[in-house]
């Protein structure tokens, strides 16, 4: 997205809109994970990117105590007043602008009435967190409306307060700590209990293509309950031999092999993925570092096998896209992304290939499922930002 051609549109919709000018626009992007799936609630490494999607968002503050927004992606509206403010979600899109005000108002941060603007160009529901994009841009415009400004990882905990506990979606810190904190032509290495971070830089001719299975199986939410209480099983079994593991995250590949046997093999397989793919993220974040791009590719194969085989989270359409990937020249490597079942696969691919890659896997796809993937092809992006 051309944020600053964005955001001057959106000032215009808002003049119209609410006949008044907005003292401010201000956008966060959406996101893609390079590896490090399912670690971020057992505590451990995820390595995510900030895309060049992003939702942009104008305000400006208003003489009466109404709370107006605007989603030029819906053409709708919804308000309520500072005493009318509902305490929990809704069901409509507007409970993430309203959730973020909620929370900053539990934070006891006064904030104005006001009329807000919002557009965006990250897919709805694809996977590519256009909830943490619309939570973060419409975060940073209320802060400017309270006169406040907060650290990037501080910003990211109440945006994921507002998605937990009032739109009401149970998500880790990753989404919201990127949409934050990216940065240009790098991944992020984020340690999802301490929530540091440390850039891992992507090479300037690499793109990131993102391919979206559209599908989405059913089972997907009853399964990722299941996949939870897996992990807790494991982490118990493997905290009664020792006390200081108290997520996977503390747990070593020996501690598995030693008291594995112990497990259920599901449970033993769960864990085995878990405490691998943190592994595998820190290991690629070194990659990148030493800009390795071989040794990252035959990481992401290994992360893609692990998520298939042990933790049995990918479907046959998604391995179908990450074997056509394979495939094709230029590509650094591939694998499915996100919670599985369905969903989009990321793949690292030389630029001067990334338009042959694009056609060729789409057409693939097609070909062998008769249906037409989304071909988004991305870079790595900075953060939140005030635009203009
Ligand atoms: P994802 O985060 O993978 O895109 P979610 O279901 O978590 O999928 O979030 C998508 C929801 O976020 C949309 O259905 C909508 O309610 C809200 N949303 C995102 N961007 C916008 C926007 N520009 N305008 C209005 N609502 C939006
Ligand atoms: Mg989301």
């Amino acid at each position: 997205m051309d944020t600053e051609a964005v955001a001057k549109e959106l000032r215009e919709t808002h003049r119209k809109v609410f006949g008044q000018d907005a003292t401010g626009a201000f956008s966060a992007p959406g996101r893609v994970n390079l590896i490090g799936e399912h670690t971020d609630y057992a505590g451990g490494f995820v390595m995510p990117a900030a895309i060049d999607f992003a939702t942009v968002c104008t305000v400006s503050p208003r003489e009466d105590d109404r709370y107006e927004v605007y989603s030029a992606n819906f053409d709708e509206h919804a308000a309520f007043t500072r005493d009318t403010l509902p305490a929990k979600s809704r069901q409509s899109w507007s409970d993430y602008p309203f959730g973020v005000l909620h929370v900053l108002r539990e934070e006891g941060m006064e904030i104005p009435g006001f009329s807000m603007s919002i557009l965006g160009d990250v897919p709805l529901g694809a996977g590519l967190s256009s909830s943490a994009s619309i939570e973060v841009a419409t975060e940073l415009a209320l802060l400017s409306l309270a006169a406040k400004t907060l650290p990037g990882p501080e910003m990211a905990l109440l945006a994921q307060r507002a998605e937990n506990s009032y739109v009401g979606v149970n998500t880790g810190i990753m989404d919201q700590f990127i949409a934050c904190c990216g940065k240009r032509d790098n991944a992020l290495l984020l340690d999802c209990r301490s929530l540091e971070s440390k850039l891992a830089p992507i090479p300037p001719n690499i793109d990131l293509i993102i391919c979206n299975t559209m599908v989405k199986h059913a089972h997907a939410g009853g399964e990722y309950n299941t996949r939870r209480a897996e992990v807790e099983q494991a982490t118990a079994v493997l905290s009664s031999h020792r006390p200081e593991i108290k997520l996977l995250r503390d747990a070593t590949p020996e501690d598995l092999e030693q008291w594995g046997h112990e497990m259920p093999l599901n449970v033993l397989k769960r864990a085995r993925h878990i405490i691998t793919d943190s592994l595998r993220a820190q290991a690629a974040a070194a990659a990148l570092d030493r800009g390795d791009l071989r040794e990252l590719g035959k990481l992401m194969g290994e992360a893609h096998a692990s998520f298939r085989d042990d933790f049995e989270a990918s479907c046959k359409e998604a391995d179908l896209m990450v074997e056509l990937a394979n495939k094709q020249p230029g590509l650094v490597g591939a694998r499915i992304t996100g919670g599985g079942f369905g969903g989009c696969t990321v793949n690292l691919v030389e630029d001067q290939h990334a338009e042959a890659f694009a056609g060729a896997v789409a057409q693939g796809y097609e070909q062998q499922t008769g249906i037409k993937p989304d071909v988004f092809r991305c870079h790595a992006s900075d953060g939140a930002q005030r635009v203009g």
